[in-house]
């Protein structure tokens, strides 16, 4: 028989407990939509398997029926307390989502973020595993009575009840939602309140996973046939392929045998020759082409820097490497040579990206590299192949994950090495429901299998880079770009405000002109990077100085010309373009202020008629369809100039790009937060090394008003260690990390008046008994304090003695639980906004 292990069965419904039969133990449980606190639950013994953390089980909650993760277990027979104690009516699983390994680190997570462990464990498992809740309605013996007398009487414009009647008469049952879709009634609920109360249908509520995992059919050969057996030519034929393949095969490797047909092979089985069985698909979501990778040999610095790695591959050891290379320095050949020798010895291994969707490249890298070893897990899939992918890890049949934030939870086991590329990226940091950084779980979950993480990063953050100096983690360097010849580019600033004088215009200097015209003239291509969406900064009156702002948010709103709109870059509220001033009512003297990506275009193809170009921001990664065929078309060199926001800077490899030019790069320099400088440094690296990335040497030029603006400069120069120590100054004078540590708790209420109260009882209570070395402040008023139609202020720690300040948190907040939804924790914030 083949393995069993790898037959995930779908969701199961065991007989309900019979009541009054003793409990085998007691279990807490998480319920997402009562995610204040966990509930206790009686563990029938009858239930099937044995009660673990991790598994997914249907509750009884007052008088509905919930879903919800175990969480904890008693194994006694006597209540964890006095309250009566109801059973698990059934479970969803087969067997616990995670490992004990997954479940510890889980159990870090939640405890070090002060985040709930449930919701943690429901953030780690992909959405097609969140259960749903859905109302199945059916029709009754009377039910059914009466639609056919009503259907005989075919009424002309049947009322929604009768519709749903003549069409619980075709299909005995379905679920609300569908009723919903398919008869297009609005409210269904009506209608079926008035149909049960004459009893003729029955509502029942069903917990189920909102789709399945793909699956196929496994055909295993059992017995072949003798010259006795009476078949048929073609059943004797699709017998012989079947038995030609001396192992299981899938029903679609023989679907295109002339002689198969579904019917012959249930025949086959029914007689004992075959046996067939459903399994969950385990090949890859992009199947490998046959195109091998170019899988170039290593250079000298790559075969150094491997060379260094390689002991700490040796099973069982723990490490932290930080990989810093310039860009384009070949620090993703040397971590996939690295994998592959993982992968030689047996073991996994987990590549996090901040973004994957985003970049075709990298997954065709990585699919030609690893082919059906590899599952890909990242918010753009669809939530069937997410849960498909996820499915083939659990099972060990891919055994090399790339994913986004939350694959630091990806279910593998055996785990030989965990990469973190783009380390520095905020997106690593999950900020709400629950917070979570995945770089550090992942430092955690390499601690708990004793093997290496790598950091990779050619801008590393001031903080990783900072151990690394002081030696808690290990340094390793790639100083040069990988390609023969290729040589990082010339970077010029330009004073814009003494261009401005010289020409009059606000937007390009000629310096970015001309080395615009010089790439172009030349056949290469461009990209710029202006970081704001959308066409103006803001609508401002001329005659009052209002600006139009968001009634959500404590932030202008931006002006959006393609549709002509103004919209919130916070909260996402859009409204019309306003024809009077809602300040002073004038009509005459609303203006636009400020560049957007939206109106950079514009410009250039004003001023480069025959040049295609295009533009690259979140306004067009809503239409994945656009983006990709807008990056094909950039690679391809049929659009040659490409305008867009930080998305142009993320890990994208275009050879023909030659030229970058980067419009008002302090544009961000107001933003009141600790990281915007290193921010900006990042930025304007990353943006800077997309250019001449092989042969052909490149260009860029950074416009801005504050040329003076130590990020600035040092990413001129291309000099991290020159910005790091400058970045250090100013963290020490003002007590940021890595000098402290931080926490960040925010308040948050749709009344100023209950915000302001509720913060201000939490910091009397929060700064009595303080650990040492600790220090607090608030509630202060941050930069966005009203944001989607919340106030907020916040409470801000700072100390070197994070452990005994988490617990005197948790031990505040506990006291606090009725107002805990309106409290927000952040442990080590990203930013403080
Ligand atoms: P990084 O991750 O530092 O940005 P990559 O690994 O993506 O760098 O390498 C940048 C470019 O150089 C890619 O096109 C890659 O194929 C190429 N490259 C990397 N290593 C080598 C090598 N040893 N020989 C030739 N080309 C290389
Ligand atoms: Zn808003």
């Amino acid at each position: 028989m083949p393995d069993d292990s790898r037959l995930q069965p779908l969701i199961q419904h065991p007989p309900r407990s019979p009541e009054g039969k003793p409990p085998g133990a007691f279990v807490e449980v998480w319920i997402p939509r009562r995610p204040d606190r966990p509930l206790t639950y009686a563990w029938p013994r009858d239930l099937g398997l044995p009660p673990a953390v991790g598994l997914r089980v249907v509750v009884p909650l007052k008088r509905g029926r919930y879903s919800g993760y175990v969480t904890r277990v008693w194994e006694s027979n006597i209540p964890p307390g006095k309250f009566q104690i109801r059973p698990v009516e059934w479970v969803l699983d087969t067997r616990p989502l995670f490992d004990d390994e997954l479940i510890q680190l889980l159990r870090w997570t939640s405890g070090y973020y002060l985040q709930s462990f449930g919701a943690l464990i429901h953030a780690a498992v992909p959405p097609g595993l969140h259960a749903v809740h859905e109302a199945q309605v059916r029709l009754t013996r009377a039910g059914k009575e009466f639609a056919g007398k009503l259907i005989a009487r075919s009424p002309a414009r049947p009322p929604p009840w009768a519709r749903i009647l003549f069409y619980l008469a075709e299909a005995r049952q379905a679920p609300v939602r569908r009723l919903q879709r398919v008869l297009n009634i609005r409210n269904p609920g009506a209608a079926i309140q008035y149909l049960k109360a004459r009893g003729l249908v029955e509502v029942r509520e069903r917990v189920q996973d909102p789709y399945r995992a793909r699956t196929i059919r496994v055909i295993h050969p059992v017995r072949e046939p003798e010259p006795g057996d009476r078949l048929s030519d073609r059943q004797r034929r699709l017998l012989k392929h079947i038995f030609s393949f001396h192992r299981d095969i899938l029903a679609d490797e023989i679907e295109d045998h002339p002689a198969y047909s579904a019917d012959r092979l249930r025949r086959l089985e029914r007689r004992g020759f075959i046996q067939t069985f459903t399994q969950i698909e385990t090949r890859p979501l992009y199947w490998n082409t046959g195109e091998t990778d170019a899988n170039p040999t290593l250079n000298e610095d790559q075969r150094r820097v491997v060379q260094a790695i390689l002991p700490a591959l040796e099973p069982s050891r723990f490490m932290v490497g930080v990989l810093f290379g310039v860009t384009a320095s070949g620090k993703t050949e040397v971590y996939l040579h690295l994998i592959e020798k993982v992968l030689a010895q047996g073991r996994t291994a987990l590549v996090l990206l901040p973004e994957i969707g985003l970049i075709p490249s990298v997954l065709r890298r990585f699919t030609l590299r690893f082919g059906n070893d590899l599952a890909i897990l990242h918010s753009g899939l669809s939530g069937r192949q997410r849960l498909t992918e996820w499915h083939r890890v659990r099972h060990g049949a891919a055994r090399v994950v790339l994913g986004t934030r939350s694959a630091v939870f990806a279910p593998l086991s055996n785990l030989g090495l965990i990469i973190v590329d783009e380390e520095q990226d905020s997106s690593y940091k999950q900020s709400d429901h629950p917070v979570y950084h995945a770089r550090d779980t992942a430092l955690v979950r390499a601690s708990l299998h004793r093997c290496p993480v790598l950091l990779v990063s050619a801008t590393p953050s001031v903080e990783t880079y900072a151990r690394a100096r002081a030696d808690q983690y290990r340094l390793f360097e790639l100083p040069r770009r990988a390609v023969t010849g290729a040589v990082l580019p010339r970077v010029t600033i330009v004073d814009m405000r003494e261009a401005y004088r010289k020409t009059g215009d606000p937007f390009f200097s000629p310096e970015l002109m001309e080395g615009l015209s010089a790439a172009l003239a030349g056949g290469d291509s461009a990209i710029l990077l202006l970081n704001r969406r959308g066409y103006a900064t803001r609508v401002i009156c001329r005659a009052c100085g209002a600006t139009a702002s968001c009634p959500n948010c404590s932030i202008h709103m931006v002006y959006h010309r393609r549709p002509t709109r103004l919209v919130c870059h916070y909260c996402g509220h859009e409204s019309p373009l306003p024809k009077v001033c809602s300040t002073c009512g004038e009509t005459r003297y609303l203006s636009t202020q400020g560049l957007g990506t939206e109106r950079v275009l514009n410009l250039v193809r004003a001023r480069f008629e025959n040049v295609p170009a295009a533009r690259l921001d979140r306004d067009v990664l809503k239409k994945p369809v656009e983006l990709f065929d807008t990056l094909a078309k950039f690679q391809q060199g049929e659009i040659r100039i490409l305008v867009g926001t930080q998305m142009v800077a993320k890990g994208h490899h275009f050879p023909r790009v030659t030229f970058v030019g980067v419009l008002e790069a302090d544009a961000a320099a107001g933003i009141p937060d600790f990281r915007s400088g290193e921010r900006l440094f990042q930025l304007l690296t990353q943006v800077v090394g997309r250019a001449g990335r092989e042969e052909r040497p490149g260009q860029a030029v950074i416009q801005a008003y504050q040329p003076d603006y130590y990020p600035i400069r040092y990413a001129c120069a291309q000099d991290y260690p020159g910005f790091f120590n400058e970045e250090m100054k100013y963290r020490r004078r003002y007590g940021f990390p890595p000098f402290t540590s931080l926490i960040l708790i925010t308040v948050r209420h749709r009344e100023r008046e209950r915000a302001r109260a509720l913060a201000e009882e939490l910091h009397a209570a929060l700064a009595n008994g303080l650990p040492p070395r600790t220090t607090v402040h608030g509630p202060l008023v941050p930069f966005l304090w009203k944001l989607r139609g919340q106030y907020r202020y916040h409470i801000l720690f700072r100390t070197r003695e994070r452990k005994a300040l988490r617990e005197h948190i948790r031990t505040v907040l506990k006291t606090f639980q009725p107002s805990r939804r309106q409290v927000k924790v952040d442990i080590d914030p990203e930013q403080i906004l």
